[in-house]
């Protein structure tokens, strides 16, 4: 049996994982240059920094499996979270029940080390242009290539998937619920601003975290909180903006963001060197984070197509650990 999987974040990688050894032949094609997703790393000058997802809060037994992968283990962030509120008063947050955890060349070793597990072969910068459906089998087209596959299983953010099944060449009774449902998936818009300063930022607290929703600012991390991420001496701001004002300023160059962001994380740590990192870097994530997620029955109801879907939209939690189990379900049913 080919099986198809439509993106290599921790969800594809998931029912990669638990089709490893099964009579499958497995494929992920993946629109950018490697794997993870929005758990994603980047370096920059001796820095290493994860600009998506911050951190994995596992369960015990994804722990335990994240432990045992081997050399590269996962690290524990050292510091709490606190949190602040529209007015900018920063105050001490609950205890952290679960361990966050990175690794120390970044977030997106999880997604390596799992991926190196597998044996599905991997095509990166494959974006996925359209599908269809023909006999028994799916179409898929990427970059001028056609792939055909006994199954095929989409996990793209919500928005994206529901865009391709709007043009799939594909007649079903069940298609127009069915892209409804995925279409009304609503998605959070954030802007993240990556801060580097020539100095320490001595702070009790490895972030903070907006609690009233009302502040531009829905996130600030200290990067070096994470072993083996910034130089001693130095220091890395993870800014991660709220959704109302990420929307407001998309379309802005990049450098007139990270100015704002300065400015604004200046004011909050109450610290004027802050207005004035001396580079910076920025991302902006259009689907960052799913606000609810789907009435999943349709879902069920089209696997007897050999059609599947994974990701953090389907169980409605924007988080690395839900979107990897999430797709290691589907794995497990498309085995059995
Ligand atoms: C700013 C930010 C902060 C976050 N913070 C945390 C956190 O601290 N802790 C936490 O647990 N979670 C956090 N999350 C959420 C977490 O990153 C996601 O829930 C999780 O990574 C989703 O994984 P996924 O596999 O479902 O989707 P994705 O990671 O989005 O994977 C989908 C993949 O599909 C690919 N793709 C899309 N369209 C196509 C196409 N047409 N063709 C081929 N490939 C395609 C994409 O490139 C991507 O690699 C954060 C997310 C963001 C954006």
């Amino acid at each position: 049996m080919e099986i198809g999987i439509v993106g290599a974040g921790v969800a594809g990688i998931g029912t990669a994982y638990e089709l490893r050894d099964a009579d499958t032949e497995v494929t992920l094609l993946e629109k950018s240059r490697g794997v993870g997703g929005r758990a994603a790393t980047r370096r920059r000058n001796g820095c290493v920094y994860d600009h998506g997802a911050n951190y994995v809060t596992p369960d015990p037994e994804l722990e335990e499996f994240m432990r045992g992968q081997g050399d590269t283990g996962p690290v524990e962030i050292e510091g709490p979270v606190w949190t602040f509120d529209s007015s900018g008063t920063i105050e001490p947050g609950e205890e952290r029940e679960r361990p966050a955890l990175t690794y120390e060349d970044g977030i997106t070793r999880f997604a390596k080390g799992v991926f190196s597990q597998t044996d599905a072969t991997l095509e990166t910068e494959t974006r996925v242009e359209s599908i269809g459906h023909e006999g028994d089998r799916w179409r898929v087209n990427a970059d001028e290539r056609e792939y055909a596959f006994d199954a095929l299983v989409m996990t793209p953010p919500a928005p994206q998937t529901a865009a391709l099944l709007v043009d799939a060449d594909w007649s079903d009774s069940l298609r127009g619920e069915l892209t409804a449902a995925i279409e009304a998936v609503p998605y959070r818009t954030i802007l993240t601003a990556v801060l580097h300063y020539p100095f320490e930022i001595d702070r009790p607290y490895y972030a903070l975290v907006n609690t009233d929703k009302d502040h531009e600012i829905g996130w600030l991390s200290r990067e070096e909180c994470k072993p083996g991420h910034v130089p001693d001496d130095e220091s890395v701001l993870i800014v991660q903006m709220a959704p109302d004002w990420s929307l407001e300023r998309y379309g802005e160059p990049e450098e007139a963001i990270a100015d704002a962001s300065a400015g604004l994380a200046a004011s909050l740590l109450d610290d004027p060197r802050l207005e004035t990192p001396d580079w910076t870097d920025c991302t902006r994530w259009r689907h960052a984070l799913p606000d609810e997620g789907i009435d999943d029955g349709v879902l069920t109801r089209v696997e007897d197509r050999s059609l599947h879907f994974a990701g953090d939209w389907v169980v409605g939690e924007g988080r690395v650990a839900a979107a990897f189990e999430n797709g290691r379900e589907v794995g497990r049913r498309l085995r059995g």
